[in-house]
This record gives structure tokens, C-alpha cells and sequence, in this order.
């Protein structure tokens, strides 16, 4: 699996719709400072499903919508799409080449898709689980990132560990289980209250 292009439009510095696309092997990005390089970077991890706008380096999630310059302006919504090369199906999807995109207006209504079907933020999450591609994986490594995990908690570090391991869907499985067993335990004991009412 690997990243075949990024599409971007209306998204942080890039007012104009634009492709960069990848083929095998090392792919440089270079630009004088505040020229738009991390915000390729961003664009990834936004697609991906990342909701905080301060770790995309903004105030409030519209914030990655172009604001506008002094020649051109604002634009009233941000398109991201990736392609990935799903020839070895990595992904658990049947499709030899997958597409995620995600688009959001100033009204802050927003869209997911994968490829070109309407979907959860949700089911983003699950397609990328324990590929490392997530926007909590390690396939992206942001600036100071490195010192946050060095630093970090060793829960934090674990999380890594757990994502390299394959096992993250595996423990989100089990906690929604154990979430639906402790409201039917509760269901449980309300029936029985009724039960010794009525006896
Ligand atoms: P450096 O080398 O200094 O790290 P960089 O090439 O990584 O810089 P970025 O941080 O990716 O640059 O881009 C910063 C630029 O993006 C700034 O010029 C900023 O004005 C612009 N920018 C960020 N958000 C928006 C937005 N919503 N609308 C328009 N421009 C934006």
C-alpha cells in the first residue's frame, strides 16, 4: 500500500485545486518558510479525521477553510482526498485503489467519503485501524512529535506499541462490548426491581 496523490482545494494556503502525485519511493517537499509545505502534512491528517483544530495549528476548525489574500478571496469551504494503492489490500476494503475525502463548509456542515460513498468519520477510523496511516498512527510525524512521545506518558507510548501491533481495533471492539454488557446489566437489574414489585 502506498500513497499515490493528494488532492487539495480551498484547504489552508491552497486556494487553487491542486494535485501532488507520488510514486514508489522518497518524495521531498521543499519551499521557502510559510510557503505551504506542513500544510500538506495537515491536509493528510484532516482527511484522515483529525478534530483538533490546535494540533492543525488553528484556532477553530473552519480555520483550515482558505481565509483569502490580499489578491484573491476567502473560500467558503476545504476539500482534501488521498488516493492510496490498495494492491495488497492492507486495507480491508476489496478496491485495489482507495480514495478517502472529507469537505467542510464555513457552515461547518461536513462530508466523509470513501470512494465517492457517504460515510461516518467512524468508518474512516475503522478502514485506517491498526495500519499506522490514522491520524493517531505513526505514519505521520509532526513537528515536535517525536519530543511528545519521548516525553510522553507511558500509557501514551503504548498506544504506539498497540497500533504497530495490529491490536487497536481489537481493544475498541472490546470496549464498546463491555459498554453494551453494563447497560444490559443495568436493563437486568431494572427488570428484576419490576419482577419483586408485581410478586
Ligand atoms: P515553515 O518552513 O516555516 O515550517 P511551511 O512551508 O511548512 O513553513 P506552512 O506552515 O505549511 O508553511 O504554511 C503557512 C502558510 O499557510 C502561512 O503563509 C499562512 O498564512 C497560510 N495559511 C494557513 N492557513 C490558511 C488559511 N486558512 N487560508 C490562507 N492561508 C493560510
Amino acid at each position: 500500500m502506498y500513497l499515490k496523490s493528494i488532492e487539495v482545494h480551498g484547504f489552508k494556503s491552497f486556494a487553487n485545486k491542486i494535485t501532488f502525485q507520488f510514486k514508489n519511493g522518497i518524495t521531498g517537499i521543499v519551499g521557502p518558510n510559510g510557503s505551504g509545505k506542513s500544510n500538506v502534512a495537515d491536509a493528510v491528517r484532516w482527511v484522515l479525521g483529525e478534530q483538533s483544530a490546535k494540533s492543525l495549528r488553528g484556532a477553530n476548525m473552519q480555520d483550515v477553510i482558505f481565509s483569502g489574500t490580499q489578491m484573491r478571496k476567502s473560500l467558503g469551504f476545504a476539500y482534501v482526498a488521498i488516493t492510496l494503492d490498495n494492491s495488497d489490500h492492507k486495507l480491508p476494503i476489496e478496491y485495489e485503489e482507495v480514495t478517502v475525502s472529507r469537505r467542510v463548509y464555513r457552515s461547518g456542515e461536513s462530508e466523509y467519503m470513501i470512494n465517492g460513498t457517504n460515510c461516518r468519520l467512524r468508518d474512516v477510523q475503522e478502514l485506517f485501524m491498526d495500519t499506522g496511516i490514522g491520524k493517531e498512527g505513526y505514519s505521520i510525524i509532526g513537528q515536535g512529535q517525536i519530543d511528545k512521545i519521548l516525553s510522553g506518558k507511558p500509557e501514551e507510548r503504548r498506544e504506539l506499541f498497540d497500533e504497530a501491533a495490529g491490536i487497536v481495533k481489537f481493544k475498541k471492539r472490546k470496549a464498546l462490548a463491555e459498554r453494551d454488557l453494563e447497560a444490559e446489566r443495568l436493563n437486568l437489574s431494572r427488570v428484576s426491581d419490576i419482577i419483586s414489585e408485581i410478586e
